[in-house]
């Protein structure tokens, strides 16, 4: 069978499988209460060398030498952790070396990179590939994945992190911006988040064209600022209160306990017009409550590979895949 990796004109490559971690203890900074944990985003290498070669700027970070065991913390999440190179982290029931500190950009946007092989039943993948003729490529992957696959190619300098998902901001900075929570998981694909971080942040409050909403105090703001211009543009007809799907949901994304967190867990998007714009489906949202949301500092699902035409999220910067 072909891989992607033999498509034409391709030079370097390598694979990159990406997911969520357990943080259960660390040696300094940080620690998690009791019988809770800290999510924590993961990228594993499948050859640091290879990376290194890759990523702008990556040479000389100690990437091409991470060992077992050894983890690289991007600069954000070590901050986040208040964790210095040598102290070390529990991931899962794993106890990790912390062997250096890179540039978030370096680490692709992921808490930490790792080496050697993922956990069993991690799915996030993408692959890393040097490629002088990017449409030869398309057609190659295209005829390896068969029809029907989503997949999407990305070149330096489109995309601030070039990784799984890149049209959300990763994980790190929704913890920057909103306060990290423990949690640990339960049934149905949802999480039991820490009472305190929930207390100080999630509050019940009315905003425009919806009305009862819960959400992050920090998301709303921006929330409320967009539908008041989308009420002001004339759009207000757009919003149908009745199919407003929520805000904080403390869950993984599609409630799949072995994907990722949703940027709901962190109140930090909305769900406008549920019912006309289903998960997957061609979404139908008016161009100007789109418009006016991005303008806001939103990010709209509809723009994504497989479009989320409801969900409206939390950005750091703001990627917009429609221009
Ligand atoms: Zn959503």
């Amino acid at each position: 069978m072909p891989t992607v990796a033999q498509g034409p004109g391709i030079g370097e490559v390598t694979t990159v499988t990406g997911g969520l971690h357990w943080l259960e203890d660390s040696s300094e900074g940080r620690k998690p209460p009791p019988g809770l944990a800290f999510p924590f985003e993961v990228a594993y290498l499948d050859s640091g060398v290879t990376y290194a070669k890759l990523i702008e700027g990556a040479q000389n970070l100690g990437i091409k030498r991470l060992g077992r065991g050894e983890l690289l913390l991007a600069a954000t999440a070590a901050e986040i952790r208040e964790v210095d190179v040598g102290g070390a982290l529990v991931l899962d029931g794993k106890r990790w070396r912390v062997t250096g500190i890179v540039p978030d950009s370096i680490a692709s946007g992921y808490e930490a990179i790792a080496g050697g092989a993922p956990p069993v039943g991690w799915g996030e993948l993408y692959v890393l590939a040097e490629s002088k003729d990017r449409r030869a490529w398309h057609r190659w992957v295209r005829r390896v994945l068969g029809p029907g696959e989503p997949f999407r190619i990305r070149a330096k300098g489109e995309t601030p992190f070039l990784r799984y998902a890149d049209g959300v901001t990763p994980q790190m900075y929704f913890k920057q911006r909103f306060g990290e929570f423990a949690a640990r998981v339960v049934s149905g694909g949802r999480i039991e988040v820490d009472e305190r971080w929930r207390r100080a942040n999630i509050v019940k409050t009315r905003i425009p064209l919806v009305g009862k909403v819960t959400c992050h105090r920090k998301f709303v703001v921006q929330v409320r600022k967009g539908l008041k211009a989308i009420a002001e543009a004339g759009a207000a007809n757009g919003i149908r209160p009745e199919e407003f799907a929520g805000c904080y949901s403390a869950r993984f994304i599609g409630s799949d306990p072995s994907g990722r967190l949703s940027s709901h867990a962190w109140g930090a998007a909305v769900d406008l017009n549920a019912g006309s714009n289903p998960f997957g489906s061609e979404p139908t949202m008016d161009a100007r409550i789109v418009r006016l949301l991005k303008e806001e500092g939103l990010n709209w699902g509809g723009d994504w590979l497989v479009p989320d035409g409801m969900h409206f999220e939390w950005a750091k910067i703001p990627t917009d895949f429609s221009r």
